[in-house]
Parts: C-alpha cells; structure tokens; sequence
C-alpha cells in the first residue's frame, strides 16, 4: 500500500492499485464498497464512477483540500457516497454539514450514513435558502456543490458568500446537460466559470471522463 498524504489512499485489489479511504465506521459499507483491512486499518475503495470527488482524484486534481479536521459544507449529499467518504478523510474532529432537501433520498442519507458519523452534520434544507441552516455555525473551508439544477452556479456562490472562509476551496460539479441541451458542453463550462470570476480565482477544471460523461468539475479559490 502507498500512503500519498493523511487523506486518501492507493491499495491494491484484484491486481490493480484502487483509491480508499480510512473506514470510520470499522464493518460499515455505504454503496457496498469493497472493505480491505492492511496492517490492522480497514479501508473503504472509493469508487470513481460513483463518486465525482474520486473521479477527479483520477484525472489530475492537483490541491486536494480534505484532510483532518477539516470543515466542509457539501451542497447534494443525496444517499451520501462521497459524503461518506469525506466524512472518513475528515475524522471525528472535522465537520461535514450535509444539505439535501429531496426527503426519500434524505431518509436513505439519515439511516445509513450520517446516524452512524458523528462528524456528519444533515441539513435537510434547499440550497437555495442558506439563511434557513440553522446548524451551520462558523465558517468553513470547502464548499462541495453537486446539485444539478439549472441556477447551481448562483446557489453555490451565494452559499459561499454566507459560509466559506476567505482562502477556502470551492467545488462545483456542473452538469453540462441540465442547465441547457442546446448548447455544447465546452460553451456551458465557459459560461459557469465566468460567472465565478469576481469572487474567485479558478485553479483547475476537470473532465471526468471516463468515469462521468456528462459533468465537469471546477476548483476554486475563494477571495471573498
Ligand atoms: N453528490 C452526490 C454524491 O456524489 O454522492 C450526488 C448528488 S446528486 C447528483 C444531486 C442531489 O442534489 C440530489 O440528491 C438532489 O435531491 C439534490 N438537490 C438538488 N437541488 C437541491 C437543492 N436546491 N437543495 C438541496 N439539495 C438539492
């Protein structure tokens, strides 16, 4: 196994080296995942092409902002696959405040996920209200934004505006064909990025072939 920093991790499965996570929930599967135990520590594979974050990592993410103790506010936790995992990278001391306002998905996300990490803090909430989170205290430093909706680039930095640190890491999945099928990918990328540019300085975008084909991901810098 090859340690690449405190966050993530290379391990070797079926004869090839996959990504993981350190299991907070020793025994504990969310996707079912595949569980390894090296050297007495259970690690969870984090799959990339269920979870955009791990895609990145594959394709070149450069700054990988997630370490322990760090404060996250992820905006789309849906069943919580990547939650789960940032939850793990996070640790007992970190935060993962997890807003999703889809009341199926949330009950799947409460029962599975974050009844069992302490870390995981449920907003059951529309992104599109961040004033009505009331258990968002302090600032934070990252802000996850996978939520697929046409207006997400202005959900996000408004989100930003109330709760991320200047300095902080911004992650926006955009979904290249839900704001507008008419348009190509490449001018949708363009046109999102635009909009981040008087409050943020972009570090790097990312397609996520082959994992996901229909998003992109964009990491910035927050400059407030
Ligand atoms: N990020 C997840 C992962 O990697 O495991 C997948 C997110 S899924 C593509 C998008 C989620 O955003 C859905 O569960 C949806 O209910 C949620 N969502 C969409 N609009 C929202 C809003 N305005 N407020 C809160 N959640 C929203």
């Amino acid at each position: 196994m090859e340690e690449v920093n405190q966050s993530f991790f290379w391990i070797k499965s079926e004869g090839e080296k996959k990504l993981a996570t350190e299991n907070l929930v020793p025994g504990n599967q969310v996707y079912k995942e595949k569980l390894i135990i090296k050297k007495g520590i259970e690690y969870r594979l984090w799959d990339p092409f269920r979870s955009k974050l791990a895609a990145s990592i594959m394709n070149e993410l450069k700054e990988f902002p997630f370490e322990n103790k760090t404060k996250v506010l992820y905006l789309g936790a849906s069943t919580g696959t990547t939650v789960s995992h940032i939850s793990d990278i996070v640790g007992p001391s970190g935060i993962v405040f997890s807003v999703e306002h889809a009341s199926r998905v949330a009950r799947d996300f409460l029962d599975r996920v974050a009844s069992l990490r302490t870390n995981i803090i449920p907003i059951l909430q529309d992104a599109r209200k961040p004033k009505e989170y009331f258990s968002v205290f302090g600032k934070v430093d990252v802000i996850y934004v996978d939520i697929a909706q046409p207006d997400q680039t202005k959900i996000a930095i408004d989100n930003c505006h109330l709760f991320l640190k200047k300095g902080g890491y911004f992650f926006l999945v955009i979904k290249t064909r839900s704001i507008d099928v008419t348009k190509s990918p490449k001018k949708i990328i363009e046109e999102e990025v635009a909009k981040l540019k008087t409050n943020f300085d972009i570090l790097q975008l990312i397609d996520l072939h082959p994992y996901d084909k229909d998003h992109a991901m964009v990491i910035a810098k927050y400059r407030g």
